[in-house]
């Protein structure tokens, strides 16, 4: 891609939000702001949040997921099966005819009725649905950029099981998907398995948390076992059944980036939704719902990595892998693209007619992983620099394609 064709470029002037992840992500060319809590994703940020989504659907995949896609407009009267019509959170509309309808903020109501159509015998069982979609939730307070939308992307799985045991087993097993999941977007450092309050139908529920300042939640950590305990479950009781001592356990503000839960049978039993045994008795399915939002992850990442010169994206999720910039020398730059294109890697190239330290500058606003530098200095050679830091040698072609296949690895 060049980037004096590119759609959304970097601004000079950019206002200061209240958070650092939607001034950076608009300064750089990521997103923009429509209203409070309310963004459009430019082609670099919506090329982060397809990496981070292709990463989700793969481990989802891997247990056995399966992608559908919901509608967002869902009619009262499923809402009032579950009693959560009267919640402050939904968006509300109506059509011509006075039937009302809420946007969907969570899928249980269209999720539990449609697995219906499909459930009669345990041999049915289990399943679990999942799509990438977005939500809308009236949010009080929308000022943490991406990471708090009103209109958002959620990826959000429901399982359907026979009973408890086989509940406790697919849980397990979407835990470690989760687990994958942040590592593989680079994460993986930073982020704790939390225990949280779980409902009628379990004590406990998870939540993936991100160490951070700027969070909204509170966590005590204990750094020994990589695991933390929400403020809301944090008892002595609690403690001793985690074998977890107070005095280990650091306060710390944390970032919610998913969560897992069980629901049990509460909505099976809503909207009556049974399956036979081999006895050919009825029971009620038991569920699990599992929730990541990719835009609240991509915040994240900027909330945590970022540096005072702009973005640093893990090399996972970087919408181009190489930022090309050269000073004069064009032929030569052309060349580095086109090998570069040839090998696979992708690149962003920086040619506009600018002086050097304005292409530096936003290079290292938008952050991609690896710079390369082509100049009349450097000739036949090129200066490679990893944005996060480190030394930058100046190398040749085959050694540049080298380092740059080595970095994506
Ligand atoms: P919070 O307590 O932060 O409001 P929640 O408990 O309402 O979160 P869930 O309903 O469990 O969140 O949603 C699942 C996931 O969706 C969350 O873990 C988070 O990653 C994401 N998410 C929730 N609300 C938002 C939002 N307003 N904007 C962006 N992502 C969100
Ligand atoms: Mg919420």
């Amino acid at each position: 891609m060049k980037y004096s064709k590119y759609f959304g470029q970097t601004k000079r002037d950019q206002k200061q939000y209240e958070s650092k992840n939607q001034t950076l992500l608009q300064k750089a060319g990521y997103i923009d702001q429509l209203s409070a809590g309310v963004y459009t994703f430019l082609p670099l940020g919506l090329r982060v949040i397809n990496n981070i989504n292709t990463v989700i659907r793969e481990e989802m995949n891997a247990i056995g997921g399966q992608e559908i896609l919901m509608p967002a407009l869902v009619q009262k009267e499923l809402w009032e099966k579950t009693k959560r019509w009267d919640l402050d959170v939904p968006f509300k509309t109506a059509l011509y005819d006075g039937k009302e309808f809420a946007l969907g903020w969570s899928h249980e109501e269209v999720v539990t009725p449609l697995a219906k159509q499909f459930i009669s015998s345990y041999r049915d069982l289990p399943f679990a649905p999942y799509q990438i979609q977005t939500k809308f939730r009236n949010e009080a307070r929308a000022k943490s950029g991406i990471m708090r939308g009103r209109e958002f992307l959620m990826k959000d799985m429901y399982s359907f099981h026979i009973d408890q045991v086989d509940l406790d087993r697919f849980y397990l097993e979407a835990t470690e998907a989760y687990r994958r999941v942040f590592t593989r977007v680079g994460l993986g450092n930073v982020i704790y398995l939390t225990f949280a309050s779980g409902g009628v139908f379990s004590k406990f529920s998870h939540e993936f948390q991100v160490i951070s300042d700027v969070g909204e939640d509170t966590v005590y950590v204990s750094e020994e076992k990589k695991v933390a305990i929400n403020k809301e479950v944090y008892t002595d009781e609690v403690l001793s059944e985690l074998g977890v001592k107070k005095e280990s356990l650091i306060e710390k503000r944390s970032i919610e980036v998913g969560n897992i839960f069980k629901l049990g049978t509460r909505f099976s039993q809503a909207f009556d939704v049974t399956y036979a045994d081999a006895e050919g008795k009825k029971h009620n399915p038991v569920m699990g719902c599992y929730g990541i939002g990719p835009s609240r992850v991509m915040g994240t990442m900027v909330e945590v990595l970022a540096d005072d010169k702009g973005l640093v994206w893990p090399k996972e999720v970087a919408p181009y892998q190489v930022h090309l910039v050269n000073i004069q020398a064009e032929e030569q730059a052309q060349r580095v693209y086109d090998l570069l294109q040839k090998a696979g890697v992708e690149v962003l190239w920086d040619d506009r007619d600018l002086r050097a330290g304005e292409k530096f500058t936003d290079a290292d606003l938008i952050g991609l992983p690896l710079r390369v530098v082509v100049s009349e200095k450097t000739g036949d050679r090129v200066e490679v620099k990893a944005r996060a830091g480190g030394e930058s040698p100046i190398v040749g072609m085959e050694e540049m394609v080298k380092m740059v296949k080595k970095g994506e690895e």
